[in-house]
């Protein structure tokens, strides 16, 4: 490890944050951080159980009322503030991110551009969390609308996006004014740790974001949503998971957001720029490593442009460098885990035995670390996992198609609503296939759509509710309606 990356790793606390202090857990647990390029263990974290994750909640709960007292000009000057560090202390977040989940350095440092607006964005939207006024149809009433802090939350993220999936939660809901406590994936938990204590850092108060990640996340989230004073779930993650939450949730009523798993289609028409979808395809299937719920997995090619769609995303795909993000160069990282480079190993085997083609890539790379080399793969058929399943990796599945509709339904014929992209010259085209994608996000020439002013989200099994964006907000707040006699009514 060279003296650069430990200076970095020596920034990040170590503890469980509990009303504003790094604390050990009761029972001394801990756990290990691995960098998922080299296999090494770069980080030892105290690991959180029932006990702790309990005193977090009563921390966020014994500054609940206070902290939504506090005028929405003050949260969001911390919020502002908060974006100026996280641009200060970019690298080290982007090192972060790279050494615990593989991303290149490149992408690291962008995912700190995407996730520190959202720090901006909702400290513009704090000052403008607007109600309502309106008369009673009968007259005899004066009606309006307030929107009041939910109450406190639960956050839970996953590793993926370590930066952006924290402050896309986080932000709106100190915006909001609720308290909070934050559960981030134990696999990439440093970010989340160093970016609680930027937010401390930034002014936030003690007890309002509390952090308890560790071994057993349901030993966390067990006992915290079981407590009637918790007023919200907010999770990213797969589905499965999501549904166990919303199970649980159901037990005390929570308010729910659930940011779940995808099956993107990416659809390329006829009368298609080319070039500009193989520029987009790229996008949507590479960034990340294809770790994204956004990416695409499935790519639905018109028949006459197939080949030279497929030709021209294999020759980009095969130049793609693969190796340790921290590297010059490098613009393909490691998967997350050896789990995940088993499960993509699997993806295409099961597709290669049931007649796909391998035009590029389809092996793991030996040695060190957990790569697999980027995939393209033709002749795909509906009964392969690859058209089923989120792949969460490097691989593409071409299928094609000669009539519109029968693209449309490739697409919908999945049980997933996140994102979908359409590549098409004609703008009658472009909106008559959004009418019919059932899918929450549409990148229309366009592959990476993921921006904070934007309400993200999905529809069927990906989830509810929307983060980001105007709606963003709202997930944080309830409406509160108050009906004010008409004094002048039916004189
Ligand atoms: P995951 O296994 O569902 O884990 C997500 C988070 O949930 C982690 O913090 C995890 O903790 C926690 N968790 C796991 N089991 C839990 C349980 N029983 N109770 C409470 N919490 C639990 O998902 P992942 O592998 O980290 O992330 C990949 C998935 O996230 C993909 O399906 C992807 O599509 C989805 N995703 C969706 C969005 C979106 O906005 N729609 C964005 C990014 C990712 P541990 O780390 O301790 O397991």
């Amino acid at each position: 490890m060279t003296a650069n990356i430990s200076e970095v790793l020596s920034r990040v606390p170590t503890g469980l944050l509990i009303n504003g202090q790094w604390v050990d857990a009761q029972d001394g647990a801990t756990f290990d951080v691995e960098n998922p390029a080299t296999g090494e263990v770069i980080a030892t974290l105290a690991s959180a159980g029932e006990a702790d994750a309990m005193a977090a909640l009563d921390a966020a709960c014994a500054v609940q009322d206070e902290w939504a007292a506090t005028s929405p000009r003050e949260r969001s000057a911390i919020l502002s503030r908060a974006f100026d560090l996280v641009q200060e202390r970019a690298e080290t977040f982007a090192t972060l991110m790279t050494l615990e989940m593989g991303k290149p350095l490149a992408e690291a440092r962008g995912e700190v551009t995407y996730g520190g607006e959202f720090l901006r964005w909702f400290a513009e939207e704090a000052v403008r969390d607007y109600g309502r006024s309106f008369p009673a149809p009968e007259g005899t009433l004066n009606m309006i609308t307030r929107r009041k802090p939910v109450g406190p939350c639960l956050l839970i993220t996953p590793w993926n996006f370590p930066l952006a999936m924290a402050t896309r939660k986080v932000a709106p809901a100190v915006a909001a004014g609720c308290t909070m406590v934050l559960k981030a994936a134990k696999l990439t938990p440093l970010t989340a740790q160093y970016f609680a204590q930027t937010m401390i850092d930034a002014g936030l108060p003690a007890g309002v974001l509390n952090v308890v990640c560790g071994n057993s996340a349901s030993a966390i989230s067990g006992p915290v949503m079981a407590d009637s004073r918790l007023r919200k779930v907010s999770f990213t993650g797969s589905t499965p998971v999501g549904k166990t939450l919303l199970k649980a949730a159901a037990d005390n009523v929570l308010r729910t957001s659930m940011e779940l798993g995808g099956n993107a289609p990416f659809i390329v028409f006829e009368d298609a720029d080319i070039d500009q979808a193989v520029e987009g395809a790229m996008g949507a299937k590479m960034r990340n490593i294809g770790e994204a719920c956004t990416a695409a997995n499935r790519f639905i090619v018109h028949e006459s442009v197939a080949e030279e769609f497929s030709k021209k995303f294999a020759d980009k795909i095969a130049a793609l460098n693969l190796g340790n993000g921290l590297e010059e160069g490098i613009t393909c990282g490691p998967l997350v885990e050896k789990k995940a480079q088993d499960s993509i190993a699997s993806f295409v085997d099961d597709a290669v035995e049931k007649g796909a083609t391998v035009l590029v890539g389809g092996e793991k790379l030996e040695g060190a670390g957990y790569f697999y080399k980027p995939t393209v793969l033709t002749n795909v058929s509906p009964d392969m996992r690859v058209t089923q399943e989120e792949i969460f990796g490097p691989v593409a599945p071409i299928i094609t198609f000669s009539e519109e509709d029968e693209a449309l339904k490739i697409a919908n014929d999945t049980e997933f609503g996140l994102a979908s992209y359409v590549y098409t010259e004609s703008i009658d085209r472009m909106f008559r296939v959004a009418d019919g994608l059932e899918f929450g996000l549409m990148g229309a020439n366009a592959g990476v759509i993921s921006n904070a002013a934007a309400p993200f989200g999905g529809v069927k099994q990906s989830g509810m509710g929307r983060e980001g964006g105007a709606e963003g907000i709202e997930e944080y707040t309830t409406v509160q309606y108050i009906g004010i006699r008409n004094a002048y009514a039916n004189k």
